[in-house]
Order: C-alpha cells, then structure tokens, then sequence
C-alpha cells in the first residue's frame, strides 16, 4: 500500500450531497451538478406543495432516471396530517413502494405509523419539521423504526456531534437554503395571513413582505420601519450556507448533507449543488494529516465567490457556531441583488451546442458555461442560428438556437447551464 492510499483509509467518509428536484428538469440539472440524492414530493402529502411535484407516472420515470445513474430518490410525505389527509395515503405508500424510491421523508408519527405497516421495507427518514433538537429525541425516533434524521437546523456544531455520539443511525443536516424566521419552519404567519398553511405545503413566505408600523390610537396611519429609502424587512431571514464549516460537518460523521430549494430555479439548484458537490469532492483529496484540526480546512476563496452568484438573501452560519443576532436577517430588501443570471440550458451537447435560452440572449453577449466542478468556461456569442439554420441576432426565453461561441466550448455536456454578469 502506498503513502496516499494508507492516507486514505484513514479520511473521514464524505457524506452524501442531497438537493431538491421540484420538478423533473430540476432533478435532472441537480443529478448533472453531481447530487448523490435526490428528494421530492409526489402530487399530495408533501410540503412544497407550489414546487410543481410529480405525478404518479412521472415520480416512477424519475425513480428509473436516477437509478440508472446510481443516484437516490426520497419522497417527501412530511404535511402536519389531519384525518382526512389519510384517504389514499396506504395507496400512495403502495405505489412508491412500485416505483422503487429509496426513502420516505416523513414528520407525522401517523404517516410514520402507515408507512411502517404497509411498506415496511422502505427507510423512513424523519423530517427537520419533527423538530429534534437533542440525542434523547434522536434516540426516540431511531427506536420508532427510522433509519436517518434530518436535525433541527437550530443546533450548534457540538450539539449535532453529540448526537451524533449517543446515536450510530444517518444523521442528515441541513447546509443550504432559505431560513424562516420561526422554529424548523413550524410557522402560523402565512396560514393567519393569507390562509395558506405553511405546514401543509402552501407558505406564502410572508416573512419576506415589508412592514410597517401602526399605533392603535391612530388607526390608518401607518408609519415606516426605515433601514433606508427601501424600508425594511423585519422578518426576512438571511439565507444558511454551511460552506465554510463544511470541513468539520464531514468530520462530525454527518451522512447525509442537504440543500434546501424544491421550489427555487434550476439556475439555482445546479449552481449550488455544483459549488457544495466540487466541495466535498477537494475534501475528499485531502491528505490525511490536514483532518488532525478540521477547524483549520479552509476551502479556496472561489468556493465563497461562486455560492454568492448562485443568487440569495445573503448568508448566514444561522445556530452553527453561536446564536444568530441581528447580523442573519436582511432588512433592507426581499433579497440581494443578483450579480449573475442563467442564459440557457444545453439540449444538444457539442462544438455548436444546441442551447434553450432562459434570458434574452443577443450576439455579442459574453457568457460563461458552468461545468461540473468548481470552474466556468468563459466565451463570447459570435453567432446564433434557429434549429432550421436561420440566423438570428437575439434569442427569447423558450427559444432553441445552436450557439457559435468564440473560443468553441470544448466541454459542454446535455443539461448543463450557461450563465452571465448582469449588465449595469
Ligand atoms: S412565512 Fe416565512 S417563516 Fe413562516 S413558514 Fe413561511 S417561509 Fe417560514
């Protein structure tokens, strides 16, 4: 055995990288950008329920297109239930048991209860909406027949590593993604606000409104919260990024890492899955000596200076390392502005790739295609030309061109995404 293999045996295992597929394109560009797993919702039973979410035949089709490429399929089932949500339920369960699905993410010890009894064999994984927040809790649930936890995303670092020590069952954490404001998004504000509950799938993130103030002696006279002329956004929550703990995340023996988005853009889905997969893999080539003191693992700047481009509300480590204070909420607008926007998608690959355009696209633009791994090929359009061999000079959304870039793209593959710096 040589010195890097003996190095080798003794790395910490990288745990799997889980993105959100909310549609099948999704899941498609999350499997492209290197997703380990990948987990959606069928059409009921599954929070998200504005993501789009699969019906029964494209779920099936879904499963098969990700188990020929050896990657995972989780099905969401983690509503808050009432009695009538459990008509159809052992139906469901039946048909995801046909499909193949390699897990069921659930929160309702009812659903659990259901999903125990009729597909048995089926790993269920409990979701971050049963809210377990210490070993004791882990402990109980791994007891009730689950396989794997998503942790409460408001634990520490050390609380996640002791439950991990008092526990030996997958433990999945949460490491990208939008926060709400209340507790493992067990929230009231949409259901009171709008009628839409957020535990039932359908939040309509109110959170992220602009508020103003009123005295109840003066009613009608609303007076403005001001961090500048925009207002502000009291409960606006920064966006979590674990990027930067990701070393000792690994060290910890967490199984399982997740991106938080079933709802969120392609554009969004690949770029961060990309970032956090061409992550783990420069971990993985470590040497054994620099996991002596993974607080010591610092990722190169490219990854930080990537993941801001994949378009957030700023970032924030939330409960990883201290209690979030006033720094994690962003008060001034909805979400920062975007510095890069998506241009197309590819759907033929080669020299002239054909292209489906996502932005208005004109020659001249310069581009940047974004391969697998943490870099981009840059390139300018010289030319565009309509599947027929039209020429033409700018390209709509929904259009399909074949794209002449100045250098030629040399590595572009089926599925991959085509970016560039917004203008101004
Ligand atoms: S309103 Fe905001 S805090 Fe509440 S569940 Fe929706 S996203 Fe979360």
């Amino acid at each position: 055995m040589n010195k890097k293999e003996s190095n080798k045996a003794v790395l910490p295992s990288i745990p799997e990288l889980l993105a959100p597929a909310g549609n099948f394109e999704k899941m498609v560009t999350a499997i492209h950008y290197g997703a380990d797993a990948v987990y959606m919702g069928g059409k009921q039973f599954s929070l998200r329920a504005k993501a789009g979410n699969f019906s029964d035949e494209k779920m099936m089709e879904a499963v098969e297109y990700a188990h020929d490429l050896g990657v995972k399929v989780y099905i969401t089932i983690n509503i808050l239930a009432h009695n009538r949500d459990f008509a159809g339920l052992d139906g469901y369960l039946f048909q995801l048991q046909k499909a193949g699905v390699d897990g069921l993410i659930i929160s309702d010890p009812g659903i659990l209860r259901r999903a125990r009894k009729c597909v048995p064999e089926i790993p269920v994984h409990l979701s971050t909406q049963a809210n377990v927040t210490n070993a004791q809790a882990a402990q109980f649930w791994f007891e009730q027949g689950i396989s794997r936890l998503n942790l409460a995303r408001e634990l520490s670092l050390d609380e996640i590593m002791e439950v991990r020590g008092a526990t030996s069952g997958e433990l999945e954490i949460f490491v990208h993604g939008a926060l709400c404001i209340s507790y493992s998004g067990r929230c009231m504000l949409s259901n009171y606000m709008t009628g839409r509950d957020a535990n039932q799938g359908a939040c309509a993130h109110p959170c992220r409104y602009s508020y103003k103030l009123i005295e109840e002696k003066r009613p009608g006279e609303y007076f403005p919260v001001e961090e500048d002329e925009r207002g502000t956004y009291i409960f606006n929550s920064k966006d979590l990024c674990l990027l930067d703990g990701l070393p000792e995340l690994v060290a910890s023996g967490a199984n399982s890492l997740k991106i938080e988005g079933r709802m969120k853009s392609i554009f969004y889905v690949g770029g961060v899955t990309r970032i956090y997969r061409a992550a783990l893999d420069y971990l993985r080539d470590l040497p054994a000596d620099a996991w002596e003191n993974p607080a010591n693992i610092v990722l190169p700047s490219i990854f930080s200076e990537e993941i801001v481009k994949t378009g957030t509300r700023g970032i924030s480590e939330n409960f990883f390392r201290k209690a979030p204070g006033s720094s994690e909420m962003l008060y001034n607008a909805p979400r920062v502005q975007m510095k890069v926007e998506p241009v197309a998608v590819v759907r033929r690959a080669g020299l002239r790739p054909l292209v489906e355009a996502r932005n208005v696209l004109e020659t001249g633009d310069k581009v940047e295609y974004m391969l697998p791994g943490i870099k981009c090929d840059p390139c300018t359009v010289v030319r565009m030309e309509t599947e027929k061999g039209e020429e033409l000079t700018r390209a709509n959304p929904g259009n399909r061109i074949v794209l002449h870039t100045e250098p030629a793209l040399q590595r572009v593959s089926l599925n991959g995404i085509l970016r560039r710096n917004i203008k101004g």
